[in-house]
């Protein structure tokens, strides 16, 4: 009965892709301090720090209960200094002094404000403060040039920034199935990204693409574009074609996680379909319809396996399965291929289950992949 008094204490693998990560968070007040600090590294452009405190409130978010005690945190991976001085604030002070003061920072928050629009990254926002305009307002009336992008994501700002339901993605999600099957019958349109996880919200909407037979999908992106332009569902889109097979990166190495599909980064305009439109000004007529980001990606056949994988996320997920399959089975995974290195060789999968499989590891549904 003494045994009940004792805290207890936690034990986590080291990869986030061999723990089962689901939408409860019993450790919602410390994940939200260090999930911020990494916001706030990554504003900064310091990525190395932002994975850093990703992957320890990634640790906290597979802790079965509440952590009422740093000793129940002794040999836990990924638990640096910092993170772990920021853990002991909010449980002896209930919330953590750095993540409060960074939050209410006027640079804090003219990053964030900045990078809100579409197409605007941290360097470009960094320079505009450099050049005193911290606001959208100070950007508007400053008169520098906004690429394309940049000007679909001011003049789409609230929109944009307005979290997607479930419900709107599943409009959306019906809208690009018509697309697609008109363009090409056969064709299969996936959700992925956070809503395949069982997410109830998200910044956007991504769906994969494909077809059965290989080789079909190929040119699909602007028939695609086409035909939701000639309906007017497009607010903005940039596509990009299919660079995998002309790439230099080597085995399933791209040089960055970007991969080399035929994709399209759109801002689709969605009827309000009997939802109460929001009023964005109390001045303004209520708009009859909302922004929407939504990203569409076409993969072959062969490769749908693994772009379904590395399209599904967490981000944080998909780091630490290519560092687990990188540094523990000396494999090169991308959301093109597995290439083992020590075989010289393309592992085929025709599925999630068996790319786990090939890595070693357990499989891990994707709604327990909220890393
Ligand atoms: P949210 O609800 O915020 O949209 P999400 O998990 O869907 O969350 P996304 O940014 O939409 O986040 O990314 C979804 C997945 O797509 C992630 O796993 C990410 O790694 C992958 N991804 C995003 N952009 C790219 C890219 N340019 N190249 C390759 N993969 C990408
Ligand atoms: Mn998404
Ligand atoms: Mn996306």
């Amino acid at each position: 009965a003494e045994c009940l008094n004792f805290a207890m204490v936690f034990s986590v693998p080291n990869y986030a892709c061999q723990r089962r990560t689901t939408l409860e968070n019993h450790n919602a007040v410390l994940t939200d301090a260090l999930s911020l600090l990494a916001e706030n590294a990554e504003l900064e452009d310091e990525d190395g720090r932002g994975v850093a405190f990703r992957r320890a409130a990634a640790v906290l978010k597979a802790l079965p209960k509440p952590v009422t005690s740093l000793t129940q945190l002794r040999g836990l991976p990924c638990l640096g200094e910092h993170s772990l001085r920021v853990i002991q604030d909010v449980l002896e002070t209930g919330s953590s002094s750095e993540a409060e003061s960074t939050k209410q920072s006027e640079r804090f928050k003219a990053l964030k404000v900045l990078t809100g629009i579409f197409g605007v990254g941290p360097k470009t926002a960094a320079w505009w403060i450099r050049h005193g305009i911290n606001t959208l307002h100070q950007l508007r009336a400053s008169g520098h040039t906004l690429n394309r992008a940049q000007q679909a994501g001011l003049e789409h700002y609230d929109g944009v920034n307005r979290p997607v339901t479930k419900a709107e993605a599943d409009a959306i999600g019906e809208i690009v199935e018509t697309a697609v099957t008109s363009v090409l019958p056969g064709a299969q349109v996936t959700l992925t990204g956070g809503f395949r996880r069982g997410k109830l919200t998200g910044h956007d909407v991504d769906f994969l693409i494909t077809h059965p037979e290989e080789g079909r999908e190929e040119g699909l992106m602007p028939k695609v574009v086409s035909w939701l332009e000639s309906q007017g569902f497009l607010l903005y889109q940039k596509t990009t074609r299919n660079s995998y097979l002309e790439s230099k990166d080597g085995p399933a190495r791209p040089a960055s996680n970007m991969d080399r599909f035929e994709r399209c980064f759109s801002i689709f305009k969605l009827d309000a379909c009997g939802r109460q439109p929001a009023l964005s000004q109390a001045d303004e007529e209520p708009k009859p319809w909302r922004a929407v980001r939504v990203d569409l990606v076409v993969s072959p056949i062969s490769q749908f396996a693994f772009a379904l994988l590395g399209w599904t996320g967490s981000k944080l997920f998909e780091r630490e399965l290519r560092r687990w399959a990188g540094y523990e089975k000396t494999m090169s995974l991308s959301s093109h291929a597995l290439y083992d290195n020590k075989q010289s060789r393309y592992l085929k999968a025709t599925s999630e289950e068996e790319i786990f499989a090939h890595l070693g590891l357990e499989y891990v549904p994707p709604s327990e992949r909220n890393a």
